[in-house]
């Protein structure tokens, strides 16, 4: 019998790995920074030299191969000092993935331009060149493509259609920190890279961001952009000097970086590595036991991809694989087998309860215009993509070969028992 139904689960109550992770070295870290009196970048320290969040977006550039990193609050931050500094604003589209987490969207509103939602590809939920190519008008700006999960967009499909289309593009890698494309990391192929750094995060410090970019203009333009049109002083800043200067060439507001949290992250860069080659051998393990399930397959990931982050792992299964069970119920069912959380991908953007621009004066004034164009628009691919997939959050990867067996017996135990869940339409 299913677990979710009173029968014995797979699992046999073994904790899953912990997620956040951190040990004596970042608590370490992180009182050195409180004790260090300097807990923004807006206020000197007593000890002068340069604040935490500074360093932090250096390493995380070099780690990145890009020339410069800027630290600020959070993904969305990023995303929006990326618009910004690309200089987007009110009479702009900007095209977006339909299936992704809101942040990509309300950040085109939160610059006053327009994003137009793109469909995407069935198997990996991302953007292609063809979807983008269908929606530029003569007021498209830029395309934001999301490298989404565990997988990433095709640069090499989208970047020919953006540069012949004169667009600007951001890549957001808030699922892919260090994700490598034919040898190079995702975040350096458009013009700014942008990262969320929020809790669940494969580089988490609970709320925060960054951008990357090689270009120095954009740099200190989103320097300005974050930190209330202010830049960094051009010296080492002695004790009780002020790091930020007022330069005003472009006006900002507040995303800054808390030096506390920037502290937890020059530790956490530190463990990405060996974090990405446990959640990759895992992930190997996992992928030579899915064949012998029959319907299911991994996220297709791209040939050209030498080395992948997993934000969340996601199986895809063919339909009917599990009989007539909606999603749900079989994201439930292996939950209950389990005892770590197996769910089916957020909402596509097109009918999210997230993105309700209408709600907020500011936005509702220019979204009427898109709400119509969008309107009877069909999303078949993000569709399919949110029905057919299962996810888990890459801290499942990280423990040992055995919670593979687990996740292979449960995936097997509740195909062959679906006909006893809830079928799709039947709540
Ligand atoms: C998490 C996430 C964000 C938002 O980041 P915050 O740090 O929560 O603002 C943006 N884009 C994508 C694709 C994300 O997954």
């Amino acid at each position: 019998m299913l677990a979710i139904h009173g029968g014995t689960p797979v699992r046999d109550g073994r904790p899953w790995p912990q997620w956040p992770q951190y040990d004596d070295r970042t608590e370490r870290e992180l009182l050195a920074a409180l004790r260090s009196a300097r807990w923004s970048v807006s206020r000197h320290g007593p000890n002068g030299g340069k604040s935490r969040e500074r360093l932090f977006g250096a390493a995380f550039a070099h780690y990145n191969g890009a020339a410069h990193g800027v630290s600020v609050d959070h993904g969305s931050s990023a995303l929006v000092i990326a618009l910004e500094a690309l200089g987007i604003g009110p009479g702009d589209e900007v095209i977006v993935p339909g299936m992704t987490w809101v942040a990509p969207a309300s950040a085109v509103l939160r610059v006053g331009a327009l994003p137009v939602l793109a469909d995407v590809d069935p198997e990996t939920g991302c953007l292609t060149g063809e979807h983008i190519r269908g929606l530029i008008s003569d007021r498209t700006r830029a395309v934001i493509a999301v490298h989404l999960a565990c997988t990433a967009v095709r640069l090499d499909d989208i970047l020919g259609v953006v540069s012949d289309a004169g667009l600007r593009l951001i890549e957001d890698c808030s699922q892919s920190h260090g994700t490598r494309w034919a040898g190079r990391n995702v975040g350096t192929f458009g013009d700014i890279g942008v990262f969320s750094l929020g809790a669940a995060k494969t580089l988490a410090a609970g709320e925060a961001g960054v951008a990357i970019t090689d270009s120095t203009r954009l740099y200190e333009r989103m320097l300005m952009l974050r930190a209330d049109s202010r830049g960094y002083t051009t010296h080492e800043p002695a004790p009780g000097e002020d790091e930020l200067v007022e330069i005003g060439t472009v006006m900002g507001a507040n995303y800054c970086m808390s030096e506390l949290t920037a502290a937890i992250l020059l530790d956490q860069l530190r463990r990405l590595d060996h974090q990405h080659a446990l959640r990759a051998s895992r992930t190997k393990e996992l992928e030579a036991g899915l064949p012998d399930i029959p319907g299911l397959a991994p996220i297709p990931v791209p040939a050209q991809i030498d080395r992948r982050a997993v934000y969340e792992y996601g199986i895809q299964f063919r339909p009917g694989t599990f009989g007539d069970a909606s999603i749900e119920s079989v994201a439930a069912a292996l939950t209950a087998e389990l005892g770590t959380k197996i769910y089916p991908p957020r909402v596509p953007l097109h009918r999210s309860v997230l993105l309700r621009p209408e709600t907020k004066p500011r936005f509702a004034r220019w979204w009427n215009d898109a709400a119509a164009r969008a309107a009877g628009r069909p999303f078949p691919g993000a569709d399919h993509y949110r029905d057919h997939t299962l996810l888990m959050h890459h801290s499942v990867l990280l423990g040992d070969g055995g919670d593979i067996d687990d996740l292979l017996a449960a995936l097997s135990k509740v195909r062959a028992q679906a006909s006893s869940l809830t079928a799709k339409g039947m709540a």
